[in-house]
């Protein structure tokens, strides 16, 4: 299998292991932060041995100090699968936005994660990390700034080759704007991605998707006004030619949009499960 361990500073490496995958996502990223005194590791991957070697080489690479706490950006299985492996061979704390602690758990079993707060600072000698809860890809999903280097770990919330996703089952799109905002008020240089390589031009990246999930909601609103009722039909009016492979995401994502526009009193849905604009 393909692996990567890339120093992209000092105090970070890029670790990833795998092929992208349909429709060209790349294979989940661990990002590992070396202070001074102790390491902390940004996501665990599938948890595969290639992925475990290719960590515990990194880490071997970083002077192997103290791995004091892994942090998940969110619950999804190829960010967190490697948790038990990694905390048997470091010892390392684990730690989760509260949101996502009970689908954490039920996913990987009998694993003690601690849950943190927005602004939890994590202190690893000269390097300071800093929770930012970001829900929206997931209700729990977490950010992790690393100010020394102007630097935004984003999970799933900022991807490196393409926009994300946002479940209507488990993330929420108005949550997610917000915590799009939210990102780009810190100000970063760069993000570094759960999948993909490390994004230079932050600011820009986050326009656009800010951008883009605005023109998204204005293409629903505009198909509602034109009569169009349902997801059957806006997923046709919007998705003309999309492969078939990426149908259901598509719809999952006019769901959340249709979501927002609801909770904001702007579309209602009726009682046969149509929607409508609200003059
Ligand atoms: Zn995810």
């Amino acid at each position: 299998m393909k692996k990567s361990i890339k120093k992209i500073s000092n105090i970070v490496t890029q670790i990833t292991v795998g092929e992208p995958d349909f429709p060209g996502v790349s294979p989940p990223n661990m990002w590992l932060v070396a202070g001074f005194d102790r390491c902390a590791l940004i996501d665990t991957a599938y948890g595969n041995v290639d992925e475990i070697d290719a960590f515990i080489e990194a880490w071997n690479s970083a002077g192997s100090l103290p791995l004091s706490n892994v942090i998940l950006t969110h619950r999804h299985r190829d960010h967190i699968g490697g948790i038990r492996s990694i905390r048997d061979i470091s010892g390392a704390k684990i730690l989760c936005a509260p949101e996502e602690h009970a689908s954490i758990v039920e996913e990987i079993g009998d694993v003690f994660i601690n849950q943190v707060t927005d602004g939890t600072k994590l202190h690893l000698g000269g390097v300071t990390l800093e929770i930012l809860l970001t829900p929206g890809h997931t209700l729990g999903s977490l950010c992790v700034l690393l100010d020394e280097e102007s630097l935004i770990f984003t999970g799933d919330t900022i991807l490196g080759g393409s926009t994300t996703v946002i479940s209507p089952y488990h993330g929420d799109m108005s949550d997610y704007i917000h915590s799009l905002r939210k990102i780009k008020s810190k100000n970063p240089k760069n993000l570094a991605p759960g999948h993909g390589e490390l994004i230079t031009d932050a600011s820009k990246r986050i326009d656009a998707y800010i951008k883009h999930r605005i023109y998204r909601e204005s293409t629903i609103v505009k198909a509602l006004d034109e009569g169009i009722i349902d997801i059957d039909g806006l997923f046709i009016k919007l998705y003309p030619k999309l492969d078939s492979r990426l149908h259901q995401t598509a719809r999952d994502q006019i769901l959340s949009h249709l979501n927002k526009l609801v909770s904001e009193g702007r579309v209602q849905v009726k009682n046969d499960g149509t929607y409508g604009l609200i003059a």
